[in-house]
């Protein structure tokens, strides 16, 4: 049981990554309270979720997950986070 909940919840590295790209380019201050403005809207993670989504829907379609499974998709900006779960339709 506890086995299959770690399993479940495995924390997805969009979010960083995202984060080391944005930062690879010097950004003003103002560019940086913009984004972090955003952030405070719900709709601003609307592509995150949307991504990790993608990335559960193809593991799941390749048999490395079962169906039912969700995964925690955590803000590089905001460090809130995310239950994502499959959209596939069997
Ligand atoms: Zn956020």
């Amino acid at each position: 049981m506890l086995l299959g909940a770690v399993a479940g919840s495995s924390i997805l590295a969009i979010g960083a990554t995202r984060a080391i790209a944005l930062s690879s380019e010097p950004m003003a201050p103002a560019d940086i309270q913009a984004l972090a403005l955003a952030c405070g809207k719900p709709a601003s993670h609307a592509q995150l979720i949307a991504d990790a989504r993608l990335i559960l829907n193809a593991e799941i379609e390749s048999g490395a997950k079962p169906a039912d499974t969700t995964e925690l998709v955590a803000c590089p900006l905001c460090r809130c986070t995310f239950e994502v779960a499959s959209d596939i339709r069997f």
